[in-house]
């Protein structure tokens, strides 16, 4: 089999790293290994943060209406070319095709909100701020700005940060994940394509070496990060200690709340599975824990949930026997993910939950070597339990039972991460008790995955959130200026 070497992409070319180390990346629908990226180091960082800072000048004086333009010619490029892309993104990560082409589908939305920069960058005025002095806001480009991104949505993290960094007028490295390289490869080609000038856009693959020189470069004005909460805590001291504005995206353990005056049972566990099951559960909006109220409403949960997650196809996506069946769920990303999965779910039974459906064990004919578990659920769920604690990562889901909202609610505030969490009520009493008093940063009302479509701003709270200014939207807009205060007078020649 033919081995793809990628390489990165500085100052408008594709360049080896200067070391010639390189990183292997599998396909974990299968073990194997599909190609190689660089495993870069400081001296690749430097060249790339030094290309982003030469660019800086000419590309933040450029009219904000032709930085737009470049923006609108890259979307069409990628929205021909979305079949080819979902299946790199397919390949390197293991979600459905389906589910990359949704992911792709949420780049071009980045994009496209971006597009609208001539307008959210205006600055405002007020005239008369005093007698004869008005006062005036400036929303200016800011330097140049990183980001380095998570496995799990290949595109759509890298494409939170680099159509808006790049509008406002700033010049930007991406330090995508070490195992999902080729996705941003693919990305960057069309970005290559449309013709920014050299510099303004600069990709360096690496592991964390390679994201540390980035946020210790003294060029480097702003990082944005998503990953892990434990890297989160760590890439934030970093940045406080460089002197960086940053955003700092972490885990999640995301709760479905189930209220007894909830009538609509299939599409209720439709969308509850959906939200557990898609993605092999490795999405930040993935649901893990449902929390039912009542014993009547717990019973029928159990029951219908179980049975509904045994119809999940567990296969290779890329499989053409497969590939269209809409309840298809890849591999988990590694084998250690996987070893960690195995692990928690033995914790969960020598605590005393019950494992009601056991996904592990699975084999995929023709695909022996990837890392594959089924749909898993355990009953008898208690709050603080290892499996309640701890972000899984999988399609592992906890059922609880409580006997009113406010226990519901309890759990999930005292829950270490607080990402997302939504409720399934006709009650607009409840509904809005609920939205005002659980802490995560997304709610859902009747909806089993509360993502944020591009136009809005997209971040937990807590420790799923460490930092101030979320991505997306308007929120992007302000974290990649600066808002410069003018006040100003002039006397009367
Ligand atoms: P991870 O923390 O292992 O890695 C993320 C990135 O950090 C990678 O690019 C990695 O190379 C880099 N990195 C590793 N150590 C570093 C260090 N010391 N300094 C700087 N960078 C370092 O995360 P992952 O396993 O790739 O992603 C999954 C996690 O991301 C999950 O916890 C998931 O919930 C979270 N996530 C959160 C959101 C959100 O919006 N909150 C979105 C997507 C994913």
């Amino acid at each position: 089999m033919q081995i793809h070497d990628m390489k990165n992409y500085i100052n408008g070319e594709w360049v080896e790293p200067k070391d010639g180390r390189y990183l292997d990346v599998e396909n974990p629908a299968t073990g194997k290994v599909i190609g190689r990226a660089p495993l870069s180091s400081g001296a690749d960082v430097h060249a790339a943060v030094k290309a982003a800072a030469g660019a800086y000048k000419g590309w933040s004086t450029t009219p904000v209406p032709r930085r737009a333009e470049f923006l609108y010619s890259l979307v069409e490029r990628l929205k021909k070319d979305e079949e080819r892309l979902s299946r790199i993104l397919t390949e390197e990560m293991g979600k459905s095709l389906a589910d990359s082409r949704a992911e792709l589908k949420r780049v071009y939305q980045n994009i496209e909100a971006a597009c609208g920069v001539p307008i959210l960058q205006n600055g405002e005025k007020m005239v008369g701020t005093a007698q004869a002095i008005d006062g005036e806001i400036l929303r200016l480009p800011k330097g140049v700005f990183a980001a380095i991104t998570p496995f799990n949505f290949p595109a759509m993290a890298p494409f939170w940060f680099v159509p808006y960094a790049i509008a406002t007028g700033n010049t930007f490295i991406l330090k995508p994940s070490e195992l999902v390289p080729f996705t941003v490869e693919a990305l960057a080609e069309h970005v290559h394509e449309i013709g920014l000038p050299a510099g303004v856009f600069n990709v360096v693959t690496g592991e964390k070496g390679a994201a540390v020189s980035l946020v210790e470069n003294p060029d480097v004005s702003g990082v944005s990060f998503v990953g892990k909460t434990a890297t989160c805590k760590v890439v934030s001291a970093n940045c406080v200690a460089h002197g960086k504005r940053y955003q700092a995206m972490g885990s999640a353990k995301n709760h479905l709340v189930v209220m007894p005056d909830y009538v609509r049972i299939d599409e209720l566990i439709r969308n509850m599975s959906t939200s557990c099951f898609g993605c092999a559960g490795q999405r930040c909006m993935a649901s893990s824990v449902i929390v039912a109220v009542g014993d009547e409403m717990y019973r029928r949960v159990c029951e219908r949930f179980i049975e509904d997650s045994k119809h999940f196809l567990v296969a290779n996506p890329l499989d053409p026997a497969v590939e269209n069946e809409p309840m298809l769920m890849g591999p988990v990303i590694t084998k250690s993910a996987l070893d960690f999965i195995h692990r928690t779910i033995e914790k969960g039974i020598s605590e005393g939950a019950t494992l009601s459906l056991d996904g592990r064990g699975i084999r995929v004919d023709g695909s022996e070597g990837g890392y594959y578990i089924g749909p898993t659920v355990f009953t008898d769920v208690r709050p603080g339990m290892e499996i309640h604690r701890t972000e899984i990562f999988a399609p592992v889901v906890s059922i609880m039972k409580t006997e009113s909202l406010d226990e519901a609610i309890g759990i999930i505030n005292g829950h270490q991460y607080s990402n997302a969490c939504s409720i399934y009520t006709r009650s607009g009493y409840w509904a809005r008790k609920f939205k005002l008093e659980a802490h995560p940063g997304m709610i859902g009302v009747n909806v089993g995955i509360p993502a944020p479509v591009p136009f809005l701003p997209f971040g937990g709270a807590g420790n799923s959130m460490l930092c101030d200014i979320k991505m997306q939207g308007k929120s992007a807009i302000a974290f990649y200026t600066e808002e410069k205060v003018i006040v100003e007078r002039f006397w009367e020649e």
